[in-house]
């Protein structure tokens, strides 16, 4: 316990350099006491924040779900990104975000974005094709904290001329970059963010339901969904021993850059606001919401999962 302090400590001390805003007002901020069935090891981590704001390391006190975690965000490329949905929601509950870009290309978006939680908000390119990238990535990120607990897989990626048509008409290279960028990806990160989950962790990744029925046009992306799906659980059974939990959120179409690339997009949603029970597909705001829940301890006991954030289309038979 004492050496969990003292890594929270040093986190803590790291990050107060960042001035984070919150990207709306929390009337509830420095209002809420702790609940009275608080664990102790809750009240050990309550002193030492106060201890370390007594010694002007921390501007102010919150009182916030996931306060005092770090958290690595890939796949942020503008501000649909369901990426950008979640860490806004992580960052509203207090955590502290690292984030991938990649290339030059979305750089600029990426930093705009996350300037708005701060100045030096640490973002670092990362292309996760490349071990190279992805082991100088995570170097970086060691700069900054020793610990991570939590990990977004917002990644995907299949050519624009396989998500049209017939499956039939996959070729390898298609079928390989998809499942590169789409689905290993996912256990090359959870490689190199393990070590730093020295506490446990959250790692959560973004599905859809083309990875069990078939969606026309997802395609070859269904495939690599199920393949990212089935690695979620094997991931989920390797990690437990260490605590660390590894879910996927399935997701209903969202207006994103990655969805205008699958043809007849507007047609799937279509389809969900006239058969999914509730009517409508989601918001980005329900999916960072749920991201924040599987990275809290409202979860602890939840892995190897795929939850459906998709105004229920997924138990529907017709
Ligand atoms: P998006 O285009 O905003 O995000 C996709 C991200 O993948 C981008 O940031 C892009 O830079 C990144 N990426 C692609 N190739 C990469 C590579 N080689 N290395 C590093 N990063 C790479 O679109 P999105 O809709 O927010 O997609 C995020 C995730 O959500 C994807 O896994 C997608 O399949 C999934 N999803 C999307 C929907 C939807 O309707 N939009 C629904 C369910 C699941």
């Amino acid at each position: 316990m004492v050496k969990r302090d003292e890594d929270l400590a040093s986190n803590l001390k790291f990050f107060a350099s960042f001035a984070v805003k919150p990207l709306r007002p929390d009337p509830s901020r420095n209002s809420k006491p702790p609940h009275p069935k608080s664990s102790s090891s809750f009240l050990k981590k309550f002193s030492v924040l106060r201890s370390v704001r007594g010694a002007g390391m921390l501007p102010r006190m919150n009182c916030k779900s996931l306060e005092g975690k770090v958290g690595v965000v890939f796949g942020v490329a503008n501000k649909r990104s369901i990426a950008w949905a979640i860490a806004q929601a992580w960052a509203e509950q207090g955590v502290k975000l690292i984030f991938n870009y990649q290339g030059e290309r979305v750089k600029e978006n990426v930093e705009e974005l996350t300037a708005t939680f701060g100045d030096e908000v640490p973002i670092y390119p990362c292309d996760v094709t490349s071990d190279v990238e992805i082991d100088a990535f995570f170097q970086n990120v060691r700069k900054h904290t020793p610990r991570v607990d939590l990990l977004l897989h917002s990644v995907a990626y299949a050519p624009r001329e396989a998500l049209e048509g017939r499956f039939l008409s996959t070729s390898r290279e298609a079928y390989r970059m998809a499942h590169d960028i789409s689905a290993y990806s996912l256990i090359a990160l959870a490689q190199r963010v393990e070590p730093l989950m020295t506490h446990g962790g959250s790692i959560v990744a973004m599905s859809y339901y083309g990875a069990e029925k078939v969606i026309p046009n997802y395609n070859i992306m269904g495939v690599a969904k199920a393949s990212l799906e089935a690695s979620t659980r094997y991931l989920a059974w390797d990690m437990g021993k260490k605590s660390i939990r590894v879910n996927c959120i399935s997701a209903g179409p969202v207006q994103t850059l990655a969805a205008r690339g699958i043809a007849g997009f507007g047609q799937m949603i279509k389809q969900y606001e006239e058969r999914a029970p509730l009517g409508r597909s989601c918001s980005l705001e329900e999916i960072g919401a749920a991201g924040v829940f599987l990275a809290s301890d409202g979860a602890a006991s939840i892995t190897g999962q795929v939850l459906y954030v998709d105004g229920g289309y997924q138990i529907m038979g017709m």
